[in-house]
């Protein structure tokens, strides 16, 4: 790391933005950041080399922009290496390049003022009080999620829970099937579970929690979690600007995709061939991996529909797809190794998202006014699924058995009710309701808009 790097990013009011290094933890981070900078305040982002190289950016912001790499030790990982072994060389490495780095950043001639950080790693904290920084984590789940793994870690919930109707403060009543599961992969559960509780773990010494929300669609909720004794923010939804309240030039350009949406051209061709609101959208994001014969439901559950579809099947998941299974489709369907969600969401001829409810892709349908099917596999996405059709009324969870399958048929009838049915109209205008309040959240004078307004001036005055 050079010393006149350091020096470059000018004299205006100075932060850190160190997202956890994987994508749906950075979009969130960048985009609130990209919005700070557009505010007057000069950025530097902490991050791997993996993730630098993939950073999609646009326009100039050299002047208020920088990235500084460090690495996360993953140059050491071996095949045999646990999750918590993992973990562990992650946040010591992180811990002793994030020293480093800010031991010469303090010495700079504009030192930073402030560190945002991700709320997984609340060991940013611990550094930044070495230092005499203030700081705040980011939360990029749901704030129903912050409440779970809240009352996890202080003992007051179990995982898998002990009854069957959980009631915590500001929550409609959760059954055991929307509180979120972490026994995908029973020998990491332990590990996982800690890493998400220890979230909240010394919250008391930050300045702020900001969190990925909007008081409209999580208030109540939000207003509990100060009774931990911290402002909390909602600043979101961290949607680049362009898809909500058009405030930033270039803001589709200025993201991060970890995979390479090379046939975006060819398949926005495609939906422009088809009516509005006829075509199916089909992702399980970045990392959900699901088995050979629940790929295989899926696909014919598609395929049964008889609308037209446009899924991403990853190039990890694909050797899963049925034999001839593209052929046999024809027009009626394209499948993609990764595309620009966002893009394809806010395409007119998309009706319906067929989702596994990560929190980003569950945002994205809301603030883009898409109605959805979901298909929640696990962690969180079970309790963002029990929202989007309970308290949100956006769509239709997908009923699974014993063994969490879900038959061709019961995926048929859920693309089929939100697409063709009544009750689909009633999706679409929810979610069209939703698409509204998130814009208005993030307008000048909305409440996600003041919250990150109120944060520049205390930047501005510290
Ligand atoms: N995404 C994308 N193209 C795809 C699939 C996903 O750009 O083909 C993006 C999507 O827009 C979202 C992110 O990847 O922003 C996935 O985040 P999410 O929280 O929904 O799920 P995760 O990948 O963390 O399980």
């Amino acid at each position: 790391m050079e010393e006149e790097e350091i020096m470059e990013i000018g004299s205006d009011p100075h932060i850190i933005a160190f997202p956890f290094p994987s994508q749906g933890h950075i979009n969130p981070q960048l985009q609130f950041a990209k919005r700070l900078i557009s505010h007057g305040i000069k950025l530097t982002l902490l991050t791997t080399l993996h993730v630098s190289q993939h950073l999609k950016l646009q326009g100039d912001y050299s002047n208020s922009f920088k990235i500084e790499v460090i690495s996360d030790g993953s140059e050491n990982r071996q095949e045999t290496d646990t999750m918590k072994q993992t973990l562990d060389r992650f946040q010591h490495k992180m811990t002793t390049n994030l020293q480093n780095y800010l031991h010469k950043a303090m010495d700079s001639s504009n030192p930073p003022r402030f560190i945002l950080y991700d709320s997984t790693m609340p060991w940013v904290l611990d550094v930044a009080k070495e230092f005499g920084i203030a700081k705040a984590p980011v939360y990029t789940q749901s704030c129903a999620l912050n409440s779970i793994n809240y009352h996890v870690l202080h003992g007051q919930l179990k995982l898998p829970p002990e009854s069957s109707i959980i009631s915590l403060p500001s929550m409609p009543p959760l059954s055991a099937n929307d509180l979120p599961a972490y026994d995908y992969d029973p020998a990491s559960a332990d590990t996982i579970i800690e890493f998400l509780t220890s979230q909240y773990s010394n919250i008391e010494d930050a300045d702020l929690l900001f969190c990925n929300t909007f008081d409209k669609l999580e208030g109540e909720i939000i207003k509990w979690m100060e009774s931990w004794g911290r402002p909390v923010k909602a600043i979101g939804p961290t949607i680049p600007s362009a898809y909500l309240d058009k405030r930033i030039e270039n803001d589709k350009y200025y993201g991060l995709s970890l995979f390479d949406p090379n046939q975006d051209d060819h398949l926005i061709k495609w939906l422009q061939t088809k009516p509005p609101s006829s075509v199916l959208y089909v992702s399980y994001g970045s990392i959900v991996e699901i088995s050979e014969e629940q790929l295989k439901n899926l696909a014919f559950g598609i395929k049964q529909s008889d609308k037209f579809f446009l899924w991403v099947v990853r190039e990890t998941e694909a050797r899963k797809l049925p034999p001839n299974f593209i052929e046999s489709v024809g027009e009626k369907g394209i499948v993609v190794s990764w595309c620009s969600q966002l893009d394809v969401l806010a395409h007119p001829a998309i009706g319906c998202f067929f989702t596994h409810c990560g929190w980003n892709s569950t945002l994205e349908a809301l603030c883009l006014g898409v109605p959805v099917v979901a298909f929640p596999q696990w962690a969180d996405q079970v309790t963002n699924a029990k929202f989007m059709e309970d308290v949100w009324k956006v769509g239709k969870r997908v009923k699974v058995d014993e063994k969490r399958m879900a038959s061709e048929e019961e995926i048929r009838n859920c693309i089929c009710e939100v697409m063709e049915e009544e009750r689909g109209s009633e999706f679409k205008k929810n979610s069209l309701e939703w698409k509204q309040w998130a814009k208005e959240a993030m307008e000048e004078g909305g409440s996600s808009y003041n919250n990150i307004m109120e944060f520049v001036s205390m930047i501005k005055q510290s």
